[in-house]
């Protein structure tokens, strides 16, 4: 039985604002083991936008384009794809867009749910408008948490805005699949969109300013993901943004339909892309610009700045904390859940006069990332050039990983690399990159070993499992090896 909130209760020890998975975490670690009442504000879905709009939904589709590739490269095997039955797997990972068994959960863990839009009033203070033109005002006696999240960019492009173009939100729920797609960004979402719309039988064209995908990691990553897509027949036009769109027909169909008639799309260099729909990933903007942070001295839109226990660093005083990705640290759902516990923990700690304070460490060390393109690409860490950056004594190894038993047996024409990024004056791994099909499980060995700060003499007795793609770290340490010894030859 769900316990039901009292509609004319007004205080709360905290108050989380944004209901997504981060803020059920900062509720649940504020209100576990100190006793103090929590209550999420939510306008939309509790659970937030990865449960329904991002995470879930675009793993549920590239899920079944992996296992057909996977299939595709193994003789004897055969599997083919119809996009009705993914359609409704996807609809059955997102509840149907029904939150109902997270507000369960969080009615089940003493957690209260307020429905409506919610903006600050002033410290310690939220007013909740609710749809039928209501509102209500609460206060928090501890912590108020911003946990609203971030919502599509779509750049200032003639035309674009009046196209109706899809953003995350329609290529993760999309019930159909347009004939031809152009999608605007070389990231991780345009990536993956470009991986599932292509499987799903779409023709594909992404359209990058930068020369290469996937920016934001080590070169060979991006390198690898785009000629696995050009092999694939999804074009690409890098160095290129667009100019202008036209859309005749622009029609709000609904989330996930196709909206309207063709689309010209005309890139820098005056060719012209004709297209079914135009998918929007050119990143995300915070929703911090209507949520009351005038009241309390702060400016409206942007991220917030926090500190080590995710407290707002220009509010006065400690009540108002921020997490997820309002904070513009690492835009993921694990860091802003990492981000959630700490707050949570923090809050419980002051308000109960506690000195041991948790602090966010891991946003210092670089967070994982894996993402579910073909070929897969997991990271941790920092990258080479990110590590030079920051001043470290730079030593990188690099190795093919098709060179495994583990991955041959996984596909004979595997294709993929590794790299470890080290730290020479403490002789610890600071960075890690996977690339290749598989490699997903393999992020968290890194994370454990560069977090852990484990010294490369304790990860030689490391053994991995043969014949399996964690091989890959012997044969980094045995090439790294190698090196050294060249060097001390010279
Ligand atoms: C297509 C796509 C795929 C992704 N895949 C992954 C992945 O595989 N792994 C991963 O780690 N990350 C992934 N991400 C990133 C991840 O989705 C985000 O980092 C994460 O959802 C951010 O969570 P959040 O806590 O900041 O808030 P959000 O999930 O953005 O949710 C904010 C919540 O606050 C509510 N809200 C906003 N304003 C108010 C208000 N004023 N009053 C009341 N409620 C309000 C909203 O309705 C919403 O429910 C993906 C993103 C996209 C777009």
């Amino acid at each position: 039985m769900t316990a039901a909130v009292d509609p004319d209760r007004s205080e709360w020890d905290v108050i989380v604002l944004g209901g997504a998975a981060a803020g059920e975490n900062a509720a649940q670690y504020a209100s576990q083991f100190s006793g103090l009442s929590s209550v999420l504000v939510e306008n939309h879905l509790v659970g937030g936008e990865c449960s329904y709009w991002a995470c879930m939904p675009s793993k549920a589709l590239l899920r079944p384009v992996e296992v057909v590739d996977a299939a595709a490269h193994l003789p004897g095997v055969s599997a083919r794809l119809d996009p009705a039955g993914v359609f409704a797997r996807r609809d059955r990972v997102i509840n149907g867009l029904d939150d109902t068994s997270q507000v369960t959960w969080a009615l089940n863990t003493g957690i209260d749910v307020v429905r409506g839009y919610g903006r600050l009033a002033g410290e310690r203070t939220v007013v909740v408008s609710r749809p039928d033109g209501s509102a209500r005002t609460l206060t928090a006696r501890h912590a108020v948490v911003v946990d609203t999240g971030s919502c599509p960019a779509v750049p200032d492009v003639p035309g674009l805005r009046a196209a109706l173009p899809w953003t995350s939100r329609d290529v993760t729920t999309m019930s159909e699949v347009p004939r031809r797609v152009v999608i605007l960004g070389g990231g991780v979402v345009a990536c993956e969109a470009a991986t599932w719309l292509h499987g799903l039988g779409a023709e594909v064209t992404v359209v990058h300013r930068g020369e290469r995908l996937l920016a934001r990691n080590e070169p060979f990553a991006g390198t690898l993901v785009g000629e696995e897509l050009h092999n694939a027949g999804v074009r690409l036009r890098l160095g290129q943004s667009m100019s202008q769109v036209k859309r005749s027909e622009a029609r709000d169909t609904g989330e996930g339909r196709v909206h309207g008639g063709e689309v010209s799309v005309t890139l820098d260099d005056g060719t012209t892309i004709v297209a079914d729909e135009v998918v929007v990933a050119a990143g995300r903007t915070p929703n911090t610009d209507d949520i009351g942070l005038e009241t309390v001295g702060l400016s409206a839109g942007g991220f917030l700045d926090v500190d080590e226990q995710q407290a707002v660093r220009e509010a006065d005083g400690t009540w108002l904390y921020a997490i997820g990705d309002v904070c513009g640290r690492a835009l993921l759902t694990h860091m802003g859940k990492y981000q959630a516990r700490i707050a949570g923990e923090a809050i419980a700690a002051r308000a109960t006069g506690s000195a041991d304070l948790p602090s966010a460490t891991a946003g210092h060390t670089g967070s994982p990332q894996v993402i579910f393109t073909t070929p897969e690409v997991g990271s941790a860490g920092v990258t080479e050039q990110q590590a030079r950056e920051a001043g470290i004594d730079v030593e990188t190894v690099e190795y093919d990983l098709a060179a495994l038993a583990g991955t041959y047996v996984m596909r004979a024409d595997y294709r993929g690399r590794a790299k470890l990024v080290i730290d020479r004056a403490d002789d610890v791994v600071v960075g890690a990159t996977f690339v290749g099909a598989g490699i997903a499980e393999l992020v968290h060995s890194a994370t454990t070993a560069i977090v852990g700060r484990v010294p490369v003499s304790t990860l030689w007795h490391v053994v991995p499992s043969y014949p399996t793609a964690s091989e890959i770290w012997l044969r980094l340490l045995e090439t790294l090896r190698g090196n050294r010894h060249a060097a001390l030859g010279e």
